[in-house]
């Protein structure tokens, strides 16, 4: 364990606070989130579809999910489904869900209002310590340093913590308390995310341009490379299954709703992907003449690998397919091809689904078979 930063060097790092606000305030990103005054809702939506996604895919889908969910009442009326459809694509499901419960929870505890203080918004569904700190500084002006992945590695490197891993820990909460400051708390909190993503990057950071360069210690030993250790990777099951593709009179395809509380539970699929890691596979939907579709689909969860290959089959006839005439709660329905952008489609959907000719659209447009 390493010795921890003394009061010198913490000082230090605070008596530099001013030379990262104003490299923050003259480099910053103009993202859709980003607004002056800003909107506590919208703040906290970002940061929720931030959460294992990168700054450019939700800078692209960010305003459309605002424009479909400007309030935590229009989306706790919308109902989750809608807000999973919304979702489609952007991976990480439990997120949309805990978005859709953490809408609800708003209106029903605090009237439709995002509270301010950093405690009632982490007890609400989806909000961490690390979403709660940033919504409260950057939303509230509260002084706190949200802690994340990336603001985790900066101070690792600051405080030259050989130790300690670059991830949130309360050690690492509890020193971003001991650097924040109440003035500019929300721009501040903004750079030191900032720094992390575009400066102090995991490997060969940018010391040249970074403003605490004269107070980190890594830089100052010469660790900036070799801080923090490389975490181990996690272990990942290998997969393979057949999925089952099935079209219907031209513009029917075959999916299934998955259960809830499984992997990608509530979101469409296609028939015989596996439900669980350890489930065995599962016999066609239908007994027509399946053909296979050349080449694989490779689909990489955190400690799973899926590679599917992919069976198609055309059948005839109303009585065989007829469309559901709304999402079901759970198992297998015909769909029209050109309203999948109306379901919650797993990526891992999409790609077998393009796989097999079909390429559905984000939202609100038409699909169209190659
Ligand atoms: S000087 Fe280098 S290692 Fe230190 S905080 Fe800045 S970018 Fe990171």
């Amino acid at each position: 364990m390493t010795a921890a930063p003394s009061a010198d060097q913490i000082a230090r790092v605070r008596a530099h606070l001013p030379a990262l606000l104003a490299w923050y305030r003259g480099r910053r990103r103009d993202l859709p989130w980003r607004a002056a005054p800003p909107d506590p809702w919208a703040v906290l939506l970002s940061e929720i579809m931030l959460q294992q996604t990168t700054a450019p895919v939700v800078a692209a889908r960010f305003p459309d999910m605002l424009a479909r969910f400007p309030t935590p009442q229009a989306m706790a009326e919308a109902g989750e489904d809608a807000v999973l459809a919304a979702w489609s694509g952007l991976g990480y499901y439990r997120r949309a869900r805990a978005l859709f419960a953490c809408a609800r929870a708003i209106l029903e505890r605090h009237g439709g209002r995002v509270p301010d203080d950093p405690q009632a918004l982490a007890a609400l569904p989806g909000v961490g310590p690390y979403t709660a700190a940033a919504v409260a500084a950057i939303a509230f002006g509260r002084p706190v340093v949200p802690v994340d992945g990336n603001v985790a590695r900066v101070l690792v490197r600051l405080f030259a913590l050989g130790g300690e891993p670059a991830r949130p820990s309360p050690r690492l909460r509890e020193l971003a308390a001991r650097v924040a400051r109440a003035e500019d708390a929300g721009d501040l909190a903004q750079a030191w995310i900032e720094l992390g993503a575009l400066v102090c990057r995991p490997r060969r950071p940018l010391c040249g341009d970074c403003p605490l360069e004269q107070v980190c210690l890594a830089r100052a030993r010469g660790l900036e490379d070799r801080l923090p250790a490389p975490a181990p990777r996690p272990e990942r099951r290998l997969v393979h299954a057949s999925a089952f593709l099935a079209l219907a009179d031209g513009d029917l395809v075959l999916l299934r709703r998955r259960p809830r509380g499984g992997l990608l539970g509530g979101l469409v699929d296609l028939p015989g992907v596996p439900l669980a890691p350890d489930a065995g596979p599962e016999p066609p939907p239908l007994a027509v003449d399946w053909r296979p579709v050349p080449g694989e689909v490779r689909h990489v969860f955190t400690h799973l690998e899926m590679r599917l290959r992919l069976e198609r089959a055309v059948v005839d006839g109303p009585e065989t397919a007829r469309p559901a005439p709304e999402l079901p709660a759970a198992g297998l329905f015909w769909w029209p091809i050109a309203e999948l952008a109306a379901l919650p489609l797993a990526s891992l959907t999409r790609r077998l689904l393009a796989h097999g000719g079909i390429v559905p659209p984000p939202s609100g447009r038409q699909a169209s078979a190659r």
